[in-house]
């Protein structure tokens, strides 16, 4: 095969992690850190120390690596400076987004109805859930179709003048699928209603422009794109209702109390621009191996569906269900073999309980407890996948014997 040697020189760069012989996939968990990553960030924690807020030069030169990072975040989500405020990572935009212009929303024109997919990450779920529990929000979901998509008809179907906000996941972590954010976007702004999309799988693959996308709030997390955990931002586009849900300090104009983690900040910056350049050659070579990954997979293993859209999807997402197998069992043998994956079922008190995403989509409870996530990345080579795909069928068989006599 060509691709083998483009692969390794294309995607090996920055790349310092030694897995010592382990398999790593699953980048929808969490990515390493690149080398450049890293190299951008370790003056900030030295020498550019100062409180970003000081007025001093120790201070200033903090504050300079902050905002040229905003600048850089900015022109890669084709938005203003202003527009981009930095957090804690993927969860705290999602929650700022949602709390913060639902309750902004409400104290200025009544609206109190929220409409979001069955399919969101918890990050975003829980958060209107608490909203509609502790806040008097009437919460809505939307329906989605077997691949756990959301339609824009349905989306314009539900807006009511009272919705206050509608939250829609971009590329699922879950099953991989890409929702039409683009169109629902469209439809939102007709009726002059916020749209906010958690775009934390997709800003490692997707477009980001939020222009493009026509949305109103946007959130992403550094550690999905080879940047540092507990670092994430979010795109409020100008005019936006939103209250602080961090109150203290006036940093991130008032939006996200706090000083400011700058060595964190720069690093996603980093990481952001580094991985957004990749992505012409990384994308096409992942989605060769996804396919090849996929198409292997339900041909040697009985009994498996893909789950989630097979086109629509994150290039770097494979994700299955077998019928007869519990998914934190295979996941289990898997990593014994030197697989990591991960398992679509939280177990709760060592009962497994399927996940509410694929029961949106329909599955049954016997498909959904069989559910893994491969996700591929920089490092991952066509060796990894071609010993993925000869031991996960004898793995899924050991893991239906293990069951049937359990
Ligand atoms: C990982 C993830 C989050 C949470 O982001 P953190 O930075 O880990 O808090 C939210 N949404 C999606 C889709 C994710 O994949």
């Amino acid at each position: 095969m060509s691709m083998g040697r483009n692969w390794k020189a294309v995607i090996m760069v920055g790349m310092v992690s030694d897995f010592s012989g382990k398999t790593y996939l699953d980048y929808a968990a969490s990515t390493p850190v690149a080398e450049e990553v890293m190299a951008a960030m370790l003056p900030f924690f030295t020498n550019r120390f100062g409180n970003p807020s000081s007025t001093h030069s120790f201070g200033q030169s903090a504050e300079a690596g902050i905002e040229r990072a905003r600048a850089t975040v900015a022109e890669l989500l084709n938005c203003t400076p202003q527009e981009v405020i930095f957090t804690s990572g993927g969860t705290e935009s999602n929650n700022l987004a949602i709390r913060g212009t639902a309750l902004a929303r409400r104290e200025k024109t009544g609206a109190d109805h929220i409409l979001i997919s069955p399919v969101e990450h918890p990050a975003a779920a829980t958060t209107a859930q608490q909203l509609a529990d502790m806040f008097g929000f009437e919460l809505e979901l939307l329906p989605v179709d077997e691949t756990g998509r959301v339609s824009p008809q349905a989306v314009q179907e539900r807006l009511r003048p009272s919705t206050a906000l509608v939250s829609i996941i971009y590329g699922n972590n879950e099953i991989g699928t890409i929702n039409p954010i683009q169109q629902i976007a469209r439809v939102c702004r007709e009726a002059e209603i916020p749209l906010h999309t958690d775009a934390v799988q997709a800003a490692a693959h997707l477009s980001i422009d939020v222009a493009e996308l026509g949305v109103s709030l946007l959130s992403i997390g550094a550690h999905k794109f080879y940047g540092p955990k507990g670092v994430g931002a979010l795109f409020i586009s100008k005019g936006t209702p939103i209250l602080p849900t961090q109150t203290g300090g006036s940093h991130e104009s008032g939006l996200r109390a706090g000083t400011s983690n700058t060595p964190l900040i720069v690093g996603l910056a980093k990481a952001l621009e580094t991985t957004r350049a990749s992505l012409p050659k990384v994308n096409p070579a992942l989605i060769s191996l996804r396919d090849q990954l996929i198409q292997s997979i339900l041909q040697t293993v009985p009994d498996s569906l893909l789950t989630g859209h097979a086109r629509e999807r994150l290039p770097n997402h494979a994700s299955f269900a077998f019928r007869h197998v519990d998914g934190n069992e295979l996941s289990m043998l898997l990593d014994a073999h030197g697989f990591a994956c991960s398992s679509g079922s939280a177990c709760k008190s060592g009962s497994p309980e399927p996940s509410r995403t694929l029961l949106a989509m329909g599955l049954t409870h016997e498909w959904a407890l069989g559910s893994i996530r491969v996700s591929l990345g920089r490092a991952t080579e066509p060796a990894d996948v071609d010993r993925f795909v000869q031991t996960l069928p004898l793995l899924v068989e050991a893991a239906r014997r293990l069951g049937a006599t359990a």
